[in-house]
């Protein structure tokens, strides 16, 4: 989509501090860090929020938890823990509408989140 900011992330059209990416992901920092440690992983396809997935979707999520386990790995954060969320519409607080899981680490989260 091109006035989508994480289809533009995706093509390098705007610049983000990438950790990892392939033929189905991108995995970058987030620019306003709520954490130590704070990523997001991106599938490159385009798709507007969780409630869009398709069946043909399966795999692609499967890949970005194996790219957000393995990140979270190499940034020394997989023993320690992390949180994973994927924020969807208004009341889940989603802001861009190109789905991303975002993992934070590197300091204890809290339950029930805000
Ligand atoms: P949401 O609120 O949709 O769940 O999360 C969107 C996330 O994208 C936010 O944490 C925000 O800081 C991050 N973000 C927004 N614009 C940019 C950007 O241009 N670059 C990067 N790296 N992160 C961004
Ligand atoms: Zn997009």
């Amino acid at each position: 989509m091109s006035d989508c900011l994480f289809c533009k992330i995706n093509n390098g059209d705007i610049s983000a501090d990438i950790l990892y990416q392939d033929d189905d992901v991108t995995v970058f920092k987030d620019v306003s860090p709520q954490a130590p440690v704070h990523f997001l992983v991106i599938p490159k396809k385009h798709i507007t929020t969780l409630n869009d997935l398709e069946s043909d979707d399966e795999a692609l999520i499967g890949k970005m938890m194996i790219a957000a386990k393995n990140a979270a790995a190499d940034l020394g954060i997989a023993e320690s823990g992390f949180r994973t969320t994927m924020n969807c519409n208004s009341d889940g607080g989603q802001s861009v509408y190109h789905i991303h899981l975002h993992v934070l680490g590197g300091r204890q989260m809290n339950w029930p989140p805000g």
